[in-house]
């Protein structure tokens, strides 16, 4: 028990470390143009041929990269993505905590690692990574989307040489909602479920679009139970994305000089952003056309 907590513990501080990335915009031509009006029109003057996504979603291996800030609910996109495209979705927390839990080669090392409260080493994490990748095409697997790596360059470039990325979706949120949303994170004392109190309604003002994202409460039951994450503190959290930041960006600019970088600004919560993104992809989601049709 002691040393699953520690792994938990372990995982939270992975995900945050593997997690940090930018909001700032850049002229990348993959840059959102459901959102940036002049993004928008530039994309309208180069047509449709300009976004580089057209080939039907079953001729394509995706194999794909999902970089985003913490809170950011890349965890959540990526996700409902593998779903939809029949994918795996690998997070490189998931792998770390998978191993410890198995008798596999690495997991007596990796625990070693965790007692002694060490981060995991790049070369454990290609290492998990590689052999996933493997058990993957073993078992008739194609494609995948990354979720939590690469979080650096030398990873981004180890990454390059096991296997191909061929686009990199980094997910942005404006920093006001960003921060309301990290900080409205609660956990039930009882039954662990996670919500977010947050109500984010932001007015839109001359040339910023206003921005809605609804919270996430919790049953009745679990209402009075509702605890907070001691380091989801304004201070930590925005400490926390600025860390993100200068990790990121040299990440970013790895895939983008390499015209792989999809800037994605999501524009809400989940309801106003999986359309947007989908649409911003080439996807359809069939099973969210076929219940709004219902
Ligand atoms: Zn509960």
């Amino acid at each position: 028990m002691a040393v699953l907590s520690r792994v938990l513990r372990l995982r939270v501080a992975g995900v945050d470390r593997f997690a940090v990335r930018s909001f700032r915009s850049s002229s990348s031509s993959w840059r959102n143009s459901e959102i940036d009006p002049k993004a928008a029109a530039a994309s309208q003057q180069l047509g449709e041929k300009a976004l580089p996504l057209q080939r039907d979603v079953k001729d394509r291996n995706v194999q794909w990269v999902f970089l985003g800030c913490p809170g950011v609910g890349k965890g959540t996109y990526a996700s409902k993505l593998s779903t939809l495209l029949g994918v795996p979705h690998i997070a490189t927390g998931d792998l770390v905590r998978d191993e410890l839990s198995s008798s596999g080669p690495l997991a007596k090392q990796l625990e070693e690692v965790v007692n002694q409260g060490k981060l995991v080493s790049d070369e454990i994490i290609i290492n998990l990574l590689s052999k996933r990748l493997e058990a993957s095409s073993a078992k008739g697997e194609t494609g995948f989307i990354l979720d939590g790596f690469p979080r650096t360059i030398r990873q981004a470039e180890i990454l390059e040489g096991v296997t191909e990325i061929d686009l990199v979706i980094n997910l942005k949120l404006r920093e006001e909602a960003l921060l309301a949303k990290c900080l409205g994170r609660r956990i039930c004392s009882e039954c662990g479920g996670n919500y977010n109190v947050a109500s984010i309604d932001i007015k839109a003002e001359e040339g910023d679009p206003g921005m809605y994202m609804a919270p996430l409460l919790p049953p009745p039951l679990c209402t009075s139970k509702l605890i907070s994450r001691s380091d989801d503190t304004e201070e930590v959290v925005k400490r926390r994305l600025r860390i993100y930041n200068e990790m990121s960006q040299p990440v970013e600019e790895f895939y983008r000089s390499r015209g792989k970088l999809l800037e994605f600004d999501l524009p809400g919560g989940i309801p106003e952003s999986w359309p947007k993104l989908l649409r911003a992809l080439n996807l359809e989601d069939h099973d969210d056309k076929e219940s709004a049709a219902a």
